[in-house]
Parts: structure tokens; sequence; C-alpha cells
């Protein structure tokens, strides 16, 4: 039932973090809009057809996906856990291949060190320290109440000064094997925090960090039905340019041109270092704004996949393979190939399966050069043809069975969704305090911020975290009961 007062809520994008706004400021009773300038559900949380074949790109672990931990409750309220898309937990989570030995990453710390010690026992020491920083963070999350804050933070606070300064390269240095260097460094850019992958590890070793079946796409498009069902309305094709104000306070938001919607409040859910600039008429100037733009650094990523007319189920599932030489690309450069299998009716025709390869770095002035510079479609088929060469000289079946192929790079991310730098997720650099947003703005009135960049590094916790807690904000403000 909406709210006697029916305030009006626009929300500016249907991501993740703008649709769990949406169904949180329904919840709450508010009148709630969404204006989505794509034409799909989840942002860059997303999964794409070619071919017969589904390409995830999107979600590769989701933090929260069980009851084990408290995000388990957010993605149950904003209905993106249904029974149409159970929880898929792979174990091991990643294997390295090499010289035909399959070394596996498993979730449970004990026995990932076994295993890691078994082939590198010159690193008895470094590996046996990782299980217990693994175990430290397994409940590292933000506290309720000071029981929590006893549980879940205090056994984080002595590893967390060791691993706070170094990236996740710095911090794999200290491996002198180089297949565990490889396979601990091969599912997470390694120029993230060395945090990052600790307490990614953590994650899997609660049992949690599971695949939604279906993946990305399934996963928004019941977040969709959650929020249009409690009476919310989404628009596509509805690009905001400017969310207008007076007398310190939003009063309306224009866009698709010439369209205007009148608001009481407005929740920004787009990228928050690209809306600073773009969505004000003049750029915000408060200092946050300013320490966002000189600090923020996305995590970029290429995109690969490749439709194979072939079964390779006699191979994990998630395949890391150490290269000879370096690979470059765009720029950057990578030892490792980790190559994601998909099969199965959600991913590909029967017997047939989608691989994927997200390949990081700092890339974007390099495609925004090429792309203005007339290059753009030449040096992605020239990448693409190196990368087709190297799958094949490790998976030998691929070779005559290519059904497709196909590269997003960060102007992709950008075109479609907007976001800065066409970065998938913020950079959480070693060393430092990550820049990050206020939920609410100071001195506009009724205006909020939601979203991956108001909280490091980013990632779909953030988003769903940042919709509720910008509603809850909203709810204060307007003195209406946050829903339980
Ligand atoms: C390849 C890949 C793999 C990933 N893997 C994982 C993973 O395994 N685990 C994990 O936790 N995270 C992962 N992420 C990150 C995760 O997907 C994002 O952190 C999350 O989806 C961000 O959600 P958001 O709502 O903050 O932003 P977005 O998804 O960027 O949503 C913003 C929305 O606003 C819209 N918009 C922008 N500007 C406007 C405008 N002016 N008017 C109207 N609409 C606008 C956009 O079109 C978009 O729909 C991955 C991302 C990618 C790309």
């Amino acid at each position: 039932m909406k709210n006697p007062i029916a305030r009006k809520v626009v929300i500016v994008g249907a991501g993740v973090s703008g649709l769990s706004a949406g169904t949180y400021a329904c919840k709450a009773g508010f009148d709630v809009t969404i204006l989505e300038m794509g034409h799909t559900p989840g942002g860059i949380s997303t999964s794409w057809k070619r071919k017969g074949y589904t390409i995830e790109g999107g979600i590769h672990w989701l933090t929260g996906s069980s009851g084990l931990l408290p995000h388990n409750r957010m993605w149950k309220e904003v209905g993106a856990l249904a029974d149409n898309n159970p929880i898929i937990l792979k174990d091991p989570l990643y294997t390295l291949i090499e010289n035909g030995r399959r070394i596996p990453l498993y979730r449970n710390p004990a026995k990932m060190a076994e295993t890691l010690i078994a082939i590198a026992p010159e690193d008895e020491k470094a590996i046996r320290k990782l299980e217990h920083q693994v175990r430290a963070l397994e409940h590292f999350h933000a506290p309720r109440n000071f029981k929590e804050f006893i549980c879940n933070i205090l056994p984080a606070l002595p590893v967390l000064p060791a691993l706070m300064p170094l990236s996740i390269g710095q911090y794999l240095l200290q491996f002198k094997n180089a297949s565990v260097r490889t396979l601990l460094g091969s599912f997470i850019n390694p120029a993230q925090n060395a945090i990052c992958l600790v307490y990614t590890l953590a994650t899997f070793a609660v049992g949690d960090g599971g695949y939604p079946k279906g993946g990305s796409l399934v996963m928004s498009s019941n977040m969709e039905r959650k929020f249009k069902s409690l009476g919310g309305q989404l628009l596509y094709g509805a690009e905001v340019s400017r969310i207008e104000t007076a007398n310190g306070k939003v009063i309306g938001v224009r866009y698709s041109k010439d369209q205007y919607i009148p608001a009481d409040a407005v929740i920004v859910s787009a990228d928050a270092r690209t809306a600073i600039d773009s969505l004000f008429g003049q750029p915000l100037q408060d200092s946050w704004a300013q320490k966002m733009r000189s600090n923020m650094e996305v995590d970029q990523c290429l995109i690969f996949s490749m439709g194979v007319k072939a079964d390779l189920s006699s191979y994990p599932k998630n395949m890391a393979f150490r290269l000879d030489s370096p690979f470059a690309y765009a720029g950057c450069s990578c030892d490792v190939m980790m190559l994601n299998a998909y099969s199965g009716e959600d991913f590909a025709p029967q017997g047939c399966t989608t691989l994927t390869w997200l390949l990081f770095g700092d890339m974007y002035e390099f495609w925004k050069q090429a792309k203005e510079d007339g290059s753009y479609k030449e040096k992605k088929q020239a990448i693409t043809e190196r990368i087709i060469e190297l799958i094949k000289r490790h998976l030998p079946e691929v070779d005559g069975n290519i059904e497709f192929t196909d590269l997003a790079t960060p102007i992709t991310l950008e075109r479609y969704c907007a976001t800065y730098k066409g970065g998938f997720m913020s950079l959480w650099k070693p060393g430092e305090k990550p820049a990050n947003a206020p939920v609410r703005h100071s001195r506009i009135k009724g205006l909020y911020f939601a979203g991956q960049r108001t909280g490091a590094s980013g990632g779909l916790p953030v988003a769903v975290a940042s919709g509720r807690k910008a509603v809850k904000c909203l709810c204060r403000d307007t003195k209406i009961n946050f829903p339980k």
C-alpha cells in the first residue's frame, strides 16, 4: 500500500543498486519510478545471447549467496534469489593446469593449504599464514552490535595491517613457487588490495560465494519482478540528462531529451563518479566529490567470450593456465589465462561450451584513443585472434569448432551503462583508504547516492547494500518507518 504522503522518488539507473533502492522505497510506501538508459535490468551485472550461447558478463561469485553471510538477507528481501536460480557452490574453486598436472584451489582453508603445500613445500610457512588470514576474515562484516564486533571484527584486526599496504601482486611475491603464485593470482585483478583476495577466499571458506543458476540476467530479472510487484514503475530507454534543483532542494529529473518528471527525492544509482560531473548542470564541487575526482581509479577488464561446438566437460569449470611468456593486450599484460567454461542448457546448446576470460588492466585510454582514430574494430580483432591462438594451444578441442567470439572493452561498458572509464568495479589501491560517496548530499535536500562507487571496492554486495542504505536515510529524513 502506498504511503498516504506518496512522496515521489525517482531513481537514476536500474542496476543492482537501483533495483535494490527501488524495492526498499516501494516497501516503505513511496511512489517510485526508475529511469534506465538501457533496455535490460541489472546494469553491468548482465549476460547476453549469441547464436544460442549465453555469455556471462557479470557474476562470478555472489557474496551472500548463502544464509551464512549477512548479505543474504538483502538478496532475499529484494527478490534476487528465488526458486528459479538455486545457488551452485563449486569446489574446487579454480584449477591450475600445467604439464598435464591439475592443481586445485579448494574452499576449505585447511584443504587448500594441504594441497598447496604438497606441490610447494618450500612455501609451507607462507601458505599456513594465508590459511590463518583467511580464517581471520571469515566473518569480517560490518557489525550490527557489540557482540558482532567481538565475533566479526576482532579476529580480523591483527591480520589487516599486514595486508592493507599490499596489492595482491605484491602479496603473492612471498610465495616462491610460481604455480602457487599463478593459481592465487588468477581470478582477481592483481592490482587490487591484498585484502580483496583474502576476503574473497574467506567468503568461499565459510561456504558462500556461490553462483546463482542462470547467472546475472536471471537474478536481475527477479529483482525487477519484485520491484514491479510492489507497484514500482521502470522506464527503459530513459537516459537522465539532468537532476533539477531549486532553493537547495531536488525538484525533478529531465530524461530522454524533453521528458520531465517531478520528484521529492532522487536516488542516483548510476555510477557516482560519472554522475557528479554530468547530471547536475554544473559539476558537484563538494569536498567528497573533489576527493573522488582525484582518487577514484576503476578496475577495468576485457570480457572475452567464445562459443565452442565441443564438450569440454572433462576439463575443470574454472581452469587457469600459466603462460610461457606474458600475453600483451591494450597496453597491459598478464601471465595467466583463467578460462571459465559454461555448459548445460542455461549456457550452451547440447554438447557445446561457452568459454569466457576476463583480462584485467588499466586500458581505458588505449581503447578511447582507438575509438577516436578509427582503429577500434581492427585492434579488437587483432587481440581476439591472438587470444584464439592461445586458447587453441591449451585446449586443442577448440580448433575448428569456434561458433563465435565476442570481446567487450571498457568502451562497451561506458557506452551501455555510462560507467566511469568503463570500469566494472573500483580499484582499492594498496595502502589507501578508498574514495567513497556519502549516502545523502549535505546541501541538496532530497538527493541520495547509491551504487558500487559509494563503497570500496564495489561489487554486488556494495551495490545491494547501498540501495538499502539510501532508502534508510530517506526514511529517516522523511520520518517514515523503514520496512522491517
Ligand atoms: C565482467 C564482470 C564481472 C563481475 N563479477 C563480479 C562478481 O563476481 N562479484 C561481484 O560482486 N561483482 C562482480 N562484478 C561487479 C558488479 O557487477 C557491479 O559491482 C554491480 O553490478 C554494480 O551495480 P551498480 O548498480 O552499482 O551499477 P551499474 O550496474 O553500473 O548500474 C547503473 C545503472 O545506471 C544506468 N545509468 C547510468 N547513467 C544513467 C543515466 N544518465 N540515465 C539513466 N540510467 C543511467 C546504467 O545503464 C546502469 O543500468 C562484475 C562486473 C563485471 C562487468
